[in-house]
């Protein structure tokens, strides 16, 4: 039987390219994302490789939508099999000037949902004694950067999160890992060297170099790829007693 994924934040950057992997390999896929034209990156992906799939707009800044993706995933596919929780929101201010809303949002989308997802797809996973879930946190999981107080906060509360889950996963061969990037070439960093400019007062050149590139000691950004491997690896039968861990691929930022 084919098993279903659920990635957030799959119409864009790390979450469609993991999302692309799962296709290739025949999985049933519920894609999410906010991007206006979401829908049709979906439908192309899902034509591409001939897979049944969901496109769920749900903001996951509200758990009713959440709630009710969750159902018309159980619904189609009366199953959810491997959870990717990957949508991540980023805002940089020094902490004087961080906007109450801005943490409030980053808290939610990055962490309430890894955990309210985590607890509705938990039941069926244990009814079927099988489960993978996948977070995708950041080197900023791991250690902190200035100006960044709610994303790290966020990250190093989805590492915790994960552990946690891993603890009351094993009895139902239900895994729970994060992958931990370093910086990757997406939307979400084009936005941030945009704010970092305005925080550090320096040319984009120099905020890649010395902020973004500067923390890690392989001077490049992270292939996509890389990360949706990973993601891969950790969904396969293989790592079915790696739980409670983190696959960091950061170019060396947090061996220093
Ligand atoms: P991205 O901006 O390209 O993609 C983020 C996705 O999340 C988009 O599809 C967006 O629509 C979705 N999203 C944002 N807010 C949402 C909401 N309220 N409801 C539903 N969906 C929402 O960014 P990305 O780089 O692909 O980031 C993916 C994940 O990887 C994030 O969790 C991010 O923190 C993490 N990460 C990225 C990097 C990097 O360098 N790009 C490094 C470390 C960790």
């Amino acid at each position: 039987m084919k098993k279903t994924v659920l990635i957030t934040g799959s119409t864009s950057g790390i979450g469609l390219a993991i999302a692309k992997k799962f296709a290739k390999k025949g999985y049933n896929i519920i894609f999410n994302g906010l991007e206006t034209n979401g829908a049709e990156i979906a439908a192309e992906v899902a034509q591409q490789n001939n897979i049944d799939f969901i496109f769920s707009p749900c903001n996951l800044l509200f758990p009713n939508q959440i709630e009710d993706m969750v159902s018309q995933a159980l619904a189609k596919f009366n199953k959810i099999d491997i959870l990717v929780n990957n949508a991540g929101i980023q805002f940089v201010s020094p902490i004087q000037d961080f906007p109450l809303e801005k943490w409030n949002n980053i808290i939610a989308i990055n962490l309430t949902a890894t955990f309210l997802l985590t607890k509705l797809c938990f039941p069926k996973m244990i009814e079927n004694k099988f489960g993978r879930i996948i977070n995708i946190a950041s080197a900023h999981g791991q250690v902190a950067s200035e100006f960044k107080s709610a994303y790290v906060a966020s990250k190093h509360g989805v590492i915790g999160f994960t552990k946690t889950i891993a603890l009351e996963g094993a009895p139902y061969n239900i895994t729970a890992n994060t992958v931990c990037p370093g910086y990757v070439l997406t939307p979400i960093v084009e936005n941030q060297i945009g704010d970092q400019m305005k925080a550090h007062h320096l040319s984009r050149e120099e905020v890649i170099e010395k902020i973004m590139l500067g923390k890690q000691a392989i001077k490049s950004f992270i292939p996509i790829e890389s990360i949706a491997q990973s993601v891969m690896f950790l969904a396969a039968d293989e790592a079915n007693t790696i739980t409670g861990t983190s696959i960091t691929i950061d170019g060396g930022w947090t061996a220093q």
